[in-house]
């Protein structure tokens, strides 16, 4: 009797994964492009709904992926080494979910088969981003901060 192969997101760690079978991973919702703020007395990371200027909204990808670094340094380059702190991750990313050994979603392109079921299901940045960053000032920021943040960073 043939065996079913155990898809790789389930079988292998984070670091154990393929430089393709790492990018593939990323649902492509963009949550992580909206700004944070941390409370420097607690170390507790907040969302906020202002996203980055380099987003291209409609399908949400970075309209600067290659050089995302070098143009917003804010812009965090995940790398399988640094596991340990994903804990600021949204909720639903992949990375995140992996790493807390949770299965994905079934609106995960990998499950879905279709990058567009991300969105349908209203797991993007698109239900939550209000300005971007250029349209507001630094000290703006912090009137964005999503309070009840629990469908976005936190358990
Ligand atoms: S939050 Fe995670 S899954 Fe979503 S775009 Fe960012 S890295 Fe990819
Ligand atoms: S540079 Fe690109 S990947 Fe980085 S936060 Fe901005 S839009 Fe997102």
């Amino acid at each position: 009797m043939k065996v079913a192969q155990e898809v790789f997101w389930r079988s292998k760690a984070l670091e154990e994964m393929s430089a393709q079978e790492w990018e593939s991973l990323c649902d492509g919702c963009a949550l992580c492009c909206l700004h944070k703020v941390e409370d420097e007395d607690t170390s507790e990371v907040f969302y906020t709904t202002a996203v980055c200027h380099l987003l291209d909204l409609d399908n949400c990808r970075c309209t600067e992926y290659e050089n995302r670094c070098t143009l917003v340094p804010s812009c965090v380059k995940l790398r399988p080494e640094d596991v340990a702190e994903f804990h600021w991750l949204p909720r639903t990313c992949a990375y995140r979910l992996v790493y807390e050994g949770k299965d994905l979603p079934e609106w995960h392109p990998l499950i879905s088969g279709r990058a567009e079921s991300v969105r349908e299901a209203h797991a993007s940045v698109q239900d939550w981003y209000e300005v971007r960053d250029n349209e507001i000032t630094d000290e703006d920021l912090i009137d964005y901060v999503i309070l009840d943040d629990r469908e976005v960073g936190k358990s």
